[in-house]
């Protein structure tokens, strides 16, 4: 909407628990976005919210009988700590839900101002048939909805679409907020649509998520904010399909999830989890095995034999036109392949192609310096979106320092043989752990 300038909004985390996953097949596809659009030439003004209220979150503090701000901050840390494990580029501005109570109550007066939305029972619900789009995003027939009927929780199916809360009446011993509507809290949609307008203006180019948010929650957010506006919220939606195990959606209602600290736990590389990620389409269903990460470890490894492989040998003394050809035809199709609906796998592809048809050059010494440094940046500048190569040498460190961690964690819940598996694993990569009065330290064997 503004020249070479993208913004863009990401459906954020809801801090309860560790995200699986699941969670970050969409954040890694959301991060190829990003990198990809700003290696094309764009600026990216990137929002991510972070759900901190919601029926979970309270849950989960009333449990532990602490606050929603002390319990949605530990899940918020290591939210943060995870992207880092995974070489996920920070979005410009993570807006948190309960820091933005306001602008949700000036939104929801709107609506209600304008006839979109009505008090009823202490709440107050967004009136669907209000909307006549209502449906378009998720290919709804709004016939088929029942006028009037209502529904208070935040996720339903497409069967029942309803009137939805946009603010909820305080429940005892719940957090609530003050405001025109009396004491309550706000719906999960409503959030979304005023941090994403409060930060990106009232149209922006470019909303993200996963498939399981177009209905009901993207379809509420163009409902709430266009009726709100009058004007147009987004201009493209892009949604990933789900990471899946055996068939079925990986999702914690399922209990068929694992964390990210769980597979690198299980001793996986979190590149090579990053590499599996984003391996696979976004539009299509991601299969996870435990073959499929091994596959990508040994992929990983690939890359890096090359980049290291670039650095040491160049053995030719003139420069040869089928060298230089490869090199031009995989710049001209890893850029083709993104290009083409973020087809990252087509770009890989052509990556792959290359590392095989330069590595038998180099076996047969017909890549010069030249070539092989045009080779070396080549691999710089695709990493700026796979990111992937080029950090390979600092996480190695990040992750040892994750797992020192985990080992303390493991040792003072008294869980002797995971501490010991940790200390083992690191052995068998060459990494010696020294327990001292100060904490763990750790050494190259
Ligand atoms: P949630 O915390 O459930 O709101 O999910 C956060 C993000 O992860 C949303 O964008 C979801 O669409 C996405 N997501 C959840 N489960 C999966 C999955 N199995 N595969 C891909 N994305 C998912
Ligand atoms: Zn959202």
């Amino acid at each position: 909407l503004e020249g070479n300038r993208v913004r863009m909004y990401t459906c954020g985390p809801t801090v309860y628990d560790f995200a699986h996953v699941g969670n970050f097949r969409a954040y890694v596809f959301e991060d190829l976005l990003r990198r990809w659009l700003r290696l094309r030439g764009y600026e990216v003004l990137q929002v991510m919210n972070l759900t901190d209220v919601d029926d979970k979150t309270i849950r989960g503090a009333q449990a532990e009988g602490i606050s929603l701000r002390a319990y949605t901050d530990r899940y918020a840390k290591a939210f943060f700590e995870d992207l880092d494990t995974l070489n996920i580029e920070r979005a410009e501005i993570y807006p948190r839900a309960t820091d933005h109570i306001p602008e949700m109550l000036d939104l929801i007066e709107r609506l209600v101002d304008s006839g979109h939305a009505y008090r009823a029972d202490g709440a107050v619900y967004f009136s669907i048939t209000s909307f006549p789009k209502y449906g378009a995003l998720s290919g709804m027939k709004l016939d088929e909805v029942l006028a009037g009927a209502r529904v208070d929780q935040d996720e339903y199916d497409k069967a029942d679409a309803r009137d939805f809360a946009l603010w909820k009446e305080a429940k005892e011993g719940e957090p609530y907020w003050q405001g025109p509507f009396g004491p309550g809290r706000p719906g999960w949609h409503i959030e979304c649509s005023a941090m994403s307008m409060k930060y990106l203006g009232p149209s922006f180019d470019i909303h993200t998520g996963g498939v399981d948010n177009i209905f009901p929650h993207h379809e509420n957010e163009i409902a709430q904010s266009e009726a709100a506006t009058g004007q147009r919220f987004v201009n493209f939606w892009l949604h990933c399909h789900h990471l899946v195990v055996e068939g079925e959606k990986m999702a914690k209602s399922k209990g068929n999830f694992y964390t990210l600290r769980d597979l690198i736990g299980q001793g996986h590389h979190p590149l090579a989890i990053r590499y599996f990620l984003l391996s696979g389409h976004y539009r299509h269903p991601l299969n996870l095995t435990q073959e499929a990460l091994v596959q990508s470890r040994a992929a990983l490894q690939r890359l890096w034999d090359f980049r290291d492989r670039l650095e040491r040998e160049a053995g030719a003394a003139q420069s040869h036109p089928e060298v230089l050809a490869i090199l031009e035809r995989t710049q001209q199709e890893f850029i083709e392949g993104g290009d083409d609906d973020l087809n990252i796998p087509r770009a890989l592809g052509a990556l792959f192609d290359m590392v095989r048809e330069v590595n038998t050059a180099l076996d047969n010494r017909l890549v010069a310096k030249a070539e092989s440094q045009r080779a070396r940046s080549m691999l710089r500048d695709f990493d700026r979106v796979l990111g992937l190569i080029e950090t390979e040498r600092e996480t190695v460190e990040e992750r040892i320092l994750l797992l020192i961690r985990e080992r303390e964690e493991a040792r003072r819940q008294g869980d002797f043989a995971a501490a010991d598996r940790i200390r083992q694993q690191l052995q068998s990569e060459g990494i010696v752990l020294e327990d001292t009065p100060e904490g763990t330290r750790w050494k190259r064997a």
